[in-house]
C-alpha cells in the first residue's frame, strides 16, 4: 500500500500541514525538535489510532488545544482509502471514505505500518511488558478481532483485581463471586493465548530467514513465547482453558495474600536466542539491535502474508545508525516494494547513492 499524501491540523507541532504526491521512498530532513518524528508518529496514528510512544493521546493534541485532526489517501490493491481521524479531550472519532467507523477497531489495520525507531532496542533489553505492548500493537494491526479480547480480558482482570484485594482477611465476599470472573477472565485469555502463539510462530520463521541474511548466515534467531502456564507449543482452547483454570486455582491462595491475579496473558513473555544464548542477558549491543531490526523486517513480510499487501514503513532515526553494508541491505530488500519513510538529522550520514531517487522533506519548526 501507499500513502499518497496527508495533511494535520492541531496535531503535535504541527498546527497545519499538507503534504502531497509522496514517494516510494520519503526522506525526512531536519534539526532536532523540528517535527520529523511528529511526522512519522501522525502516519502511524493514521494506522493503528495510537501513537507507537505514548499511551495518553492528549499528548497528540498541539499545545495550543482544540482537537487534532489527521488525514491521509492510501492507494490499496483495490483501490484509494480516504482515511480521518480525528482526536479530541472527549476521544476519538474515525472515517474511512467519509463514512464514520462505529467502532476504531473497524479503522485499524486500513492503512498497515510498520515502524523502526531507537526505542524499538527496548523490545528486546526492555521489561515483559513493553514486549506484551509490541506483540499486541502488531497481532492488532492484522487482526482487529484480537484487540476485542484484548479489551475485555483487562476489563475483566481489573474487576477481578478489586475483589481479590477485598477478600484478604474478609469473609464479607460471597463465595463464588471469583469464579464468576475466573470463567470470563479465562474465555478471554485463551483467545489471546492462542493469537500470540501463532503470531510468534510465524514471525520467528520470517525473522530467523532475515536475520541469517544480516548476519550473513552466522548467526541462529530463534522467537519462544514464555506464557504464565502450560505447554508454550499447545494451541487448542479446550486444553488452554483447562490449564489456566487449573492454574487459577493453585494460585488462588497467593492471589488473595497478594491482591492480584497472578496467571494468564497479562504475565506473558517472549525471548531471544541466538545460537542458543539468551540475547536479553548475554547478547552484544549490536546483537541486541540486529535482533530487533530483524523483528521489523519480519513484520514487513508477515504482514504480506497475513493481507495480501506490503505495510509502508517508517525508519526513525535508525538508518544513520546501520554501517553502509546494513543500510544497502535494508533498502535493497525493500526498494520498489515497500513504500519507505526515513528520518535523519542529515543526508551525508545517510548511503545518498541507494537513496538518489527519493523525496527529500525538508522539516522546520512544524513546517
Ligand atoms: P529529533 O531529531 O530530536 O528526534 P524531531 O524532529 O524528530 O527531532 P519531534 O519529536 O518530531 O522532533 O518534535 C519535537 C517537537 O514537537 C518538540 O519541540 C516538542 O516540544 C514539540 N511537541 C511535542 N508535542 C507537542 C504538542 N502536543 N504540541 C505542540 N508541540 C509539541
Ligand atoms: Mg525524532
Amino acid at each position: 500500500m501507499f500513502v499518497k499524501n496527508i495533511s494535520l491540523q492541531h496535531y503535535r507541532n504541527y498546527e497545519k500541514l499538507q503534504l502531497d504526491s509522496f514517494g516510494d521512498v520519503n526522506l525526512l530532513i531536519g534539526q532536532n525538535a523540528q517535527g520529523k518524528t511528529n511526522l512519522l508518529e501522525a502516519i502511524f496514528v493514521l494506522a493503528l489510532t495510537k501513537s507507537h510512544r505514548t499511551s495518553k493521546d492528549r499528548e497528540l493534541i498541539s499545545f495550543e488545544g482544540g482537537s487534532a485532526h489527521l488525514s491521509a489517501v492510501v492507494d490499496k490493491k483495490y483501490g484509494p482509502l480516504t482515511l480521518d481521524l480525528t482526536m479530541s479531550p472527549q476521544g476519538k472519532k474515525a472515517k474511512i471514505n467519509g463514512l464514520e467507523q462505529r467502532k476504531l477497531s473497524d479503522f485499524i489495520g486500513a492503512l498497515n505500518v510498520v515502524m523502526f525507531a531507537p526505542e524499538d532496542l527496548e523490545i528486546v533489553k526492555g521489561t515483559p511488558g513493553i514486549r506484551r505492548r509490541f506483540l499486541d500493537m502488531e497481532i492488532g494491526q492484522v487482526q482487529p478481532g484480537y484487540l476485542y479480547h484484548l479489551q475485555q480480558y483487562q476489563k475483566v482482570l481489573n474487576q477481578r483485581n478489586n475483589l481479590l484485594k477485598q477478600m484478604w482477611g474478609k469473609d464479607s465476599v460471597k463465595p463464588g463471586m471469583l469464579e464468576i470472573w475466573d470463567q470470563q477472565l479465562v474465555e478471554h485469555g485463551v483467545k489471546i493465548i492462542k493469537k500470540r502463539k501463532q503470531f510468534i510462530i510465524k514471525l520467528q520463521k520470517w525473522a530467523e530467514t532475515i536475520h541469517q541474511g544480516i548476519t550473513s548466515g552466522g548467526e541462529s534467531l530463534k522467537l519462544v513465547y514464555q506464557p504464565s502456564f502450560g505447554d508454550a507449543e499447545e494451541e487448542d482452547e479446550a486444553y488452554l482453558f483447562e490449564q489456566f483454570m487449573l492454574k487459577l486455582s493453585q494460585v488462588k491462595d497467593q492471589e488473595v495474600r497478594r491482591g492480584m491475579t497472578l496467571a494468564g496473558p497479562h504475565r506473558d513473555d517472549m525471548a531471544f536466542f541466538i545460537n542458543g544464548k539468551e540475547v536479553h542477558t548475554y547478547g552484544s549491543q549490536g546483537q541486541q539491535r540486529t535482533t530487533a531490526l530483524s523483528l521489523k523486517l519480519a513484520e514487513i513480510e508477515l504482514i504480506q502474508e497475513e493481507i495480501g499487501e506490503y505495510p509502508v514503513l517508517l525508519l526513525d532515526d535508525v538508518l544513520s545508525e546501520l554501517d553502509p553494508y546494513r543500510q544497502t541491505q535494508l533498502i535493497e530488500t525493500f526498494q520498489s516494494k515497500v513504500q519507505t519513510f526515513i528520518t535523519a538529522t542529515g543526508i551525508e550520514s545517510l548511503n545518498a547513492d541507494k537513496l538518489k531517487n527519493a523525496n527529500i522533506y525538508h522539516v522546520h519548526a512544524g513546517q
